[in-house]
């Protein structure tokens, strides 16, 4: 059986005033069955693109230049975008972070979850209808009859995202893309939207791309996680070692900067300076300059992806092939 998502050397351009700009550069990974994989970094790093690369959602400036990605054994670059239309929405879904963006403002709710089934299902109108309400019960909303025939800004913020995931899961999709689910909601609203995530992949047994800048989100979602920096994976682990023994030293930024509510602190920490722009990138390594670590070859030659000795994946000078620590 094949992992559900196998993306190899995905690179993707963006058409910028004079020249393409590299976003995504050469990435790598696999998400297993059942499995939830995080893709975390700051805004900026190429995470969306990544995803709309896989969900062919690039719009006309965007372009997938070289790599693969088989979705369930299937290599979905080569499709045609009819077939794609097939796939999407349907064995693979994805819910994003604003979903006004992607609701339709002129639909009823149930209109709009009925499409989805009558576009990939061969229920009846009758039996669309029964399994939209069921749906909308499922993802909790109360008085799902009612919902049914309402216009999405009537309703709450998390209301809405509720029926972005049950239009996600008409189809029970074998992958749900999550991009930053939760960014947009308050800290209570946050924790029932990733329960539910959570909730309807043990029912369903789905993999989840979880994508999001937040760590504490990783913590209680992820299995595995890649951190991504300026176009590339820097970083990739299981959800414990990342957290207990993080590699790179962005990792160890990212995890500095994560407040501890519990300790009543603000943010105590941010790693200095910004993500640089695509077309931007310094050479060598694309943190060095803001990393406190770096060290002279850090300006000149860029590290490679090494394993390291506890099965992670990094991509630092500090590192040797043999991931011992350089002295
Ligand atoms: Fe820092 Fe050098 Fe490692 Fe880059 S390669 S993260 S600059 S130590
Ligand atoms: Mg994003």
């Amino acid at each position: 059986q094949p992992p559900v998502l196998e993306v190899r050397g995905l690179t993707t351009e963006f058409k910028g005033r004079k020249t393409a700009v590299t976003v995504v550069d050469e990435i790598d990974f696999t998400v297993h069955k059942g499995e939830t994989l995080g893709i975390v970094g700051e805004s900026g790093c190429g995470k969306s693109v990544t995803s709309l690369s896989i969900m062919r959602l690039l719009g006309k400036n965007g372009k997938v230049v070289a790599g693969s990605v088989l979705f369930e054994g299937k290599e979905t670059l080569k499709l045609e975008e009819k077939e794609m239309r097939s796939i999407r929405g349907n064995r693979l879904a994805m819910i994003f972070q604003e979903p006004m963006t992607s609701l339709n403002p002129v639909l009823t709710i149930g209109r709009q979850i009925g499409e989805v089934l009558q576009l990939h299902t061969s229920l009846g109108q009758e039996e669309r209808k029964r399994r939209a309400i069921e749906l909308i019960a499922q993802v909790g909303i109360p008085r799902a009859h009612e919902i049914y025939g309402e216009y999405p800004h009537r309703l709450s913020g998390g209301m809405r995202q509720r029926v972005m995931i049950a239009m996600a899961m008409a189809c029970r999709p074998q992958l749900l893309i999550a991009d930053e689910p939760t960014t947009a909601l308050d800290v209570t609203i946050q924790a029932q939207m990733l329960g539910l995530i959570r909730e309807m992949k043990q029912e369903t047994g789905m993999s989840v791309m979880l994508i999001t800048h937040d760590l504490g989100v990783v913590a209680e979602m992820c299995d595995r996680v890649l951190v991504m920096y300026a176009g590339q994976v820097i970083e990739s682990a299981d959800v414990r070692t990342l957290l207990r023994s993080p590699k790179h030293p962005y990792t160890k930024g990212l995890i500095r900067s994560v407040p501890h509510h519990s300790r009543g602190e603000k943010r105590l920490y941010a790693i200095a300076g910004n993500v640089p722009s695509p077309g931007e990138w310094p050479v060598g390594c694309r943190f060095a300059p803001r990393c406190t670590e770096a060290m002279p070859v850090c300006y000149q030659q860029s590290p490679e992806l090494k394993n390291m000795p506890d099965g992670s994946l990094c991509r630092c000078w500090l590192h040797d092939a043999e991931g011992r620590d350089i002295p």
